[in-house]
């Protein structure tokens, strides 16, 4: 080589740093340790007027950044539905970013193009989604709620005559959402970014098991049977795990004309395993499904997918193009099909986990997965202090912690269990975010990533019963 090459001393520290980070997620604290007033003292610095070396950027971000990363790229994070990323996805994440590809069309990017039409199709196989499903790659859950939910409002108004893409929402007959009451907030954001509102979102109450009830369904759509109604249905709610009983509700949904919607933000994996696909009997027959490659994929952010089993409304809902405009059919256009124009190819670190795993290790790794989940909740409920508040039928528990105190009160028990999850992030050998359930605070427990392995989840245990011994002997 005669020139030097501008890209190589940082790409090379970055490589150094990223490996010295990732080799040392088993020794390192979990949970992040700088305060935000210590971020910004160490990033907020004036704006260079002079250019720096682009190596010296990356060794200042680093070392500025220390203690403020959260180490969810390891084994032992189970806090929300967080996972790390697997080593192809992350590899082909950094390609992705070298080629910089406008994944917007074919035009810009065609092997970025190509390899979606392909993760399109696996992901629709494993997933046991209809093979004519239209799909898009977003940027998570929630704009895969935003792409499904516009395709649903089409259908809805079209059938009505209302043309909604050129008219608006101003005047437009109503359409209403019946959902478990088990929802994710990113639905009614959703509705928010549609123009739909958050009213138009009824929660309708969910039995023990945080399941809606056909009966309950029943009587909703019985009440107003002519409103337009998209029927939201929950494979995995956030806490616990919840599968509604698509077998029966989605033919009942149908029956009054609605648009079956289901979240299966992390849940939707499940139906790619043989041991846990019992739970998704039946989901084939919704219209759109939401899932992310960013949760039990682990897949690096941001990655999320729609799919949609009525291509015309979801081309019409995104298309740049309007409906009556023809296409060229020999490829497929992102831009038809996303609610983004320019985009990241977000195509190539799934389709590179997806080609890591294969069939049988995508299956694998969701059964290790709820397995991990099991022993840890049962291993946590078992210490003296815990209690069992939801087993994991997939890989979501709950547990909290009871104040030893002889007169503790509700509000105790849960101001103790939200110092049990303080604890043991402090401590930096795990790590739980906590949740309202049923008027309880509890801990949750999450677990999605490919990492993590017994010695993690005894480890995590361990973690918690040092934390129970801690703040039991305070005052
Ligand atoms: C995480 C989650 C979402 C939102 O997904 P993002 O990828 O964060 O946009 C929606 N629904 C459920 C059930 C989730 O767990």
């Amino acid at each position: 080589m005669t020139e030097a090459s501008p890209f190589r001393p940082a790409l090379e520290h970055a490589l150094k740093h990223a490996l010295q980070y990732l080799e040392n997620l088993k020794h390192s604290p979990v949970a992040a340790s700088a305060s935000a007033q210590n971020l910004r003292e160490r990033l907020c610095k004036p704006l260079n007027f002079d250019g720096l070396a682009p190596e010296k950027v990356i060794d200042e971000l680093v070392a500025d950044t220390a203690g403020g990363i959260m180490g969810n790229a390891g084994g032992r994070f189970y806090g929300w539905v967080i996972s790390g990323s697997l080593p192809a996805a992350l590899a082909a994440d950094w390609l992705t970013s070298a080629w910089d590809q406008n994944a917007a069309s074919y035009s810009c990017g065609p092997a970025e193009a190509i390899v979606e039409e392909a993760c399109g199709t696996w992901l629709k196989d494993l997933l046991g989604l209809p093979a004519q499903a239209s799909f898009a790659l977003t940027s998570g859950c929630q704009m895969a709620h935003v792409t499904a939910l516009a395709a649903a409002r089409n259908a809805l108004l079209t059938r009505c005559g209302w043309q909604v893409e050129r008219d608006g929402l101003f005047g437009a007959p109503p359409i209403r959402i019946l959902s478990s009451d088990q929802f994710h907030g990113s639905i009614t954001r959703a509705t928010r970014l549609l123009g739909m509102g958050t009213q138009v979102v009824v929660g309708l109450p969910t039995n023990h098991a945080g399941q809606l009830e056909t009966a309950t369904l029943e009587r909703a759509l019985q009440e107003a049977p002519d409103v337009r109604t998209i029927v939201l249905l929950q494979a995995g709610d956030l806490n616990i795990g919840a599968y509604d009983s698509f077998a029966e509700l989605i033919p009942l949904a149908h029956r009054y004309g609605a648009w079956v919607h289901v979240d299966g933000a992390f849940g939707l994996w499940a139906n790619a395993s043989p041991r846990y696909r019992h739970f998704l009997v039946g989901v084939e027959q919704a219209d759109s499904w939401a899932t992310d490659g960013h949760k039990w994929l682990n897949v690096p952010y941001d990655s999320g997918f729609a799919f949609v089993a009525h291509p015309d409304s979801h081309r019409e809902a995104m298309s740049y193009e309007a409906s009556y405009i023809t296409h060229n059919d020999e490829v497929r256009e992102q831009k038809d099909w996303n609610p983004e124009w320019s985009r990241r190819g977000r195509g190539f670190a799934a389709y590179a986990a997806l080609r890591q795993l294969g069939r049988q290790g995508v299956a694998t790794l969701i059964d290790a997965c709820c397995e991990s989940a099991h022993d840890l909740v049962m291993g946590i409920a078992a210490l003296p202090g815990a209690e069992l508040i939801w087993e994991p039928g997939v890989n979501q528990g709950l547990v909290r912690f009871l104040d030893p105190h002889p007169n503790a009160k509700q509000s105790d028990h849960d101001n103790y269990t939200d110092a049990i999850a303080e604890a043991v992030a402090k401590g930096g050998e795990a790590f739980f975010s906590n949740t309202t359930w049923r008027g309880m605070r509890c801990m949750r427990v999450s677990v999605c990533s490919w990492q993590t392995d017994s010695q993690d989840v005894a480890r995590a245990i361990a973690a918690v019963a040092r934390a129970l011994e801690q703040i039991g002997w305070r005052d």
